[in-house]
Formats: C-alpha cells, sequence, structure tokens
C-alpha cells in the first residue's frame, strides 16, 4: 500500500454503466479509492502523487471469472507430466501475464493450489487476486479422468497434487465438495456436463453428455452454501444446465449449446452465465493444426453454438458474466473476450460483464468491480478509447498501460515519475 496517489484528467468508465466521464480526476489513498471527481478540470489537486491519465481512459480492474492459469500445456496430460518447479514457474509466468493484460482479478476454473494464492499475498509472485477451485468434482468415468479410454482413474491436473475429486452418490459429492473447501476452494466447481478438451476418444466424452443427477449436484450445491458459497457449473447442452439450475447452482460455464427454454429458465432462476467464447475462437484460429481429432470434432460445433447461445441468454436478460477459460500458451489473448461478446452486446455491456457483473457473481462487489469511493483501488488505465475499440484489450499487453492493485502499481508501461 501506498499515500496518496491522484489520477488526473481520466476518460473514466466507471464500471457502472453510466456515460463515461472526460476529464476525471481519481483519489486513491491507502489502497482504497477516496474520491470520484468526474469533470475535474481546473479542480484544487490534493497533495500526493499525480499520475496524468490524458488521452487515456481509467476503468475498473478487468475480473475474468473462468480461467486455467495452471492448464501451461494444451493437452493437460502434458500439464501434469512437468516437473513441479517448472510447472510453478510456467504458471506464474501466466498469472504475471493476465496482471499485465490489466486482470486484477481471477476466478479460477480449477487447477491452481491454494499456494499460489499465498505466494502471491507475500509478494513472491506479481498476479491477480485468485478465487480458487482447486480440485473439480467429476463423476466415475467423467472424460476429466482419463487421457484414454479404458483406463478409468484420476488423472492429475499437475505435479503438485491438484487431482480432480471423483465422486458418485450424495454421500462422496458432499465429501469430495469438503475436500476441495478444505484444500482452499473459495468455490466448488462441477463438471455436470462432457468436455471439448477431455482428448478422450470416446463418444462417451463429449458436451451434451450430460454428468451427476440433480441430487448428487444439489449435495455439492448444499456443501457449497453451508461454508458460505456456491457452485459453478461446466455444462453445455440444456439437460445439463436444467439438472444444474434444479439443484441450485449459481454460475453456469460455457452452456455453449443453450436453447431458448434453458436460457428463460436461467433467467427465471437468477443464474449467472459464464460464455467462454475466446477460448473456443483461439483453439479454432490458433491451434488448429496440434489439435487432435476428436477435439477439433467437438470444438466445431460449440464454437458455432457458442454465439448463438450468449445471443439467446442476452435476449431472456441473463446475468452475463465473463470468462475466457484460456489454456496452454494463450493467455495473451484472453481480452478477446470482450471483443467476441460485443459482437452480441453493446461494448460497454462487455465492460460491465467483466468487471461489475463479474464481481457480483464472484460475491466481492462490495469491494471490486466499479470505480467509487470506498472500493479497493483496482484499477486500469488502457491506451484510448474502448468503447470506439473493443478489441484493444486483446493487445492488453501493449494497451494496458497502468495497473494498480490494492492502490500499489503493479505494471507501469507510461513511465510515471
Ligand atoms: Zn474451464
Amino acid at each position: 500500500m501506498s499515500g496518496t496517489i491522484i489520477l488526473r484528467n481520466a476518460f473514466l468508465i466507471d464500471g457502472n454503466g453510466g456515460e463515461p466521464a472526460p476529464d476525471s480526476t481519481v483519489v486513491v489513498l491507502y489502497g482504497t479509492i477516496r474520491e470520484v471527481i468526474p469533470d475535474a478540470k481546473g479542480i484544487k489537486v490534493p497533495k500526493g502523487r499525480v499520475i496524468d491519465l490524458k488521452g487515456k481512459t481509467l476503468m475498473p480492474g478487468l475480473i475474468d471469472a473462468h480461467v486455467h492459469p495452471g492448464n501451461v500445456e494444451l493437452a493437460s496430460r502434458e500439464t501434469a507430466a512437468l516437473p513441479p518447479a517448472v510447472y510453478v514457474h510456467r504458471a506464474t509466468i501466466n498469472l504475471e501475464t493476465d496482471i499485465d493484460l490489466g486482470f486484477t482479478t481471477l476466478r479460477d476454473a480449477a487447477g491452481l493450489d491454494f499456494g499460489f494464492k499465498v505466494a502471491i499475498d507475500q509478494g513472491l509472485i506479481r498476479g491477480p487476486r485468485l478465487w480458487l477451485s482447486v480440485s473439480p468434482l467429476t463423476q466415475t468415468s467423467g472424460d476429466t479422468n482419463s487421457s484414454r479410454i479404458g483406463r478409468v482413474g484420476p488423472m492429475p491436473r499437475n505435479s503438485i497434487g491438484v487431482f480432480p475429486e471423483i465422486c458418485d452418490g450424495q454421500d462422496e459429492v458432499r465429501k469430495s465438495a469438503r475436500r476441495a473447501l478444505g484444500r482452499g476452494a473459495d468455490q466448488v466447481k462441477i463438471f455436470a456436463d462432457g468436455e471439448v478438451a477431455s482428448h478422450v476418444e470416446s463418444d462417451k466424452a463429449k458436451p451434451g453428455q450430460w454428468k451427476f443427477t440433480v441430487e448428487e449436484i444439489r449435495a455439492a450445491v448444499e456443501t457449497a452454501e453451508a461454508a458460505g458459497t456456491y457452485v459453478m457449473a461446466h455444462a453445455y447442452s440444456p439437460r445439463a444446465i436444467q439438472n444444474c439450475l434444479a439443484a441450485g447452482v449459481r454460475s453456469i460455464e460455457h452452456g455453449n449449446l443453450m436453447d431458448a427454454e434453458t436460457a428463460k429458465m436461467m433467467y427465471e432462476k437468477d443464474a449467472y452465465y459464464v460464455p467462454t467464447l475466446s477460448t473456443y475462437d483461439v483453439l479454432a484460429k490458433e491451434a488448429r493444426k496440434i489439435l487432435d481429432i476428436y477435439t477439433l470434432e467437438k470444438l466445431e460445433i460449440v464454437l458455432l453454438k457458442g454465439h448463438e447461445a450468449l445471443e439467446l441468454a442476452y435476449q431472456a436478460g441473463v446475468k452475463i458474466g465473463s470468462g475466457s477459460d484460456i489454456i496452454g500458451p494463450f493467455q495473451h489473448l484472453k481480452g478477446r473476450e470482450l471483443a467476441l461478446k460485443a459482437e452480441v452486446m453493446t461494448p460497454m455491456e462487455a465492460i460491465i460483464s467483466t468487471t461489475r457483473t463479474n464481481a457480483e457473481l464472484i460475491g466481492i462487489s462490495d469491494r471490486l468491480g466499479t470505480i467509487e469511493p470506498g472500493k479497493w483501488a483496482d484499477l486500469i488505465a488502457v491506451d484510448g478509447n474502448p468503447l470506439e475499440d473493443i478489441s484493444l484489450f486483446e493487445h492488453g499487453l501493449e494497451r494496458v498501460v497502468l495497473v494498480m492493485k490494492g492502490g500499489r502499481i503493479v505494471k507501469d508501461a507510461m513511465k510515471t515519475p
């Protein structure tokens, strides 16, 4: 933390969706936003360190509600085979890339160990705030178990001891959810549907092959709620999503095969939708040549349907959060999610879903997600106006020029004095 920092002359997008305010001043004191003064030309500037943001847009720190910085290779079996020290360093590079892109908060959709949070808190890693899932819950013969059909058994997610929790029946689900929470999970992640990136050569391992019964999912929801948290569920198909909704799941991830009826049910249940358009787009464009045929086939289907699902959810009035789900060596492209969303929503709505709505989804909107007095000073400055060019986030390594986390400057590409 530091003393007073005054951010001046900024084009301000505060995350609440109102008109942006030019020439704004934001005063940060000891890690917290103290004052927000729109159109502050000519005001008397309080004493402190002044940063001139002329020509820059000041925004809340971005939040990615579905990440896998721990999936350092495209194929999970390759990640799992890395020596522990190499794995930790590779995951650390991903976390530092995320902060350099302006993502000051991440909700990990499983893989990262609690130690990463400690290392960030201790200042060993220049990383974002983390909300962890640690081990995902999956059923016996869920795709995430094994890299090959005919071999049923837990496949490690990494070499530092994170395995999926394989559980069947309400009692086992409860025990697994408790174990994940005990290992530091902030929310419980379940696999309620088949996967795209499972690399399993089987017809039984694809989106639409729904997993877990409603009763099993309900056991996870109850266990999470008892611990003051909620369930996020990997689900693509209407049946899988509806199972989750019936059981009280708060956060539906991916949802690419959603239909209009399911979108309406999501709205009625007040669930959040976290589409993850960029991972499919990035895999299809950047990784096509290195994907196996099984993955590629599944990818084609969800890629086509993802855009349509977002449209259905948007029309139905569902609360839409934002997640990139980027895996492997493509972390630097995660900002593409905003541009893909803006094909359906307005650029401002895409920004809100990546800031305020994600903060509400994670349950931290009293502290983060908007620029308002009293909130933690997680702020970014971008070069240009994202309302005119939302694609700038895809080039965040260059275009995000200042990142502040809790009042501390963690990236400064403006060379401020
Ligand atoms: Zn994921």
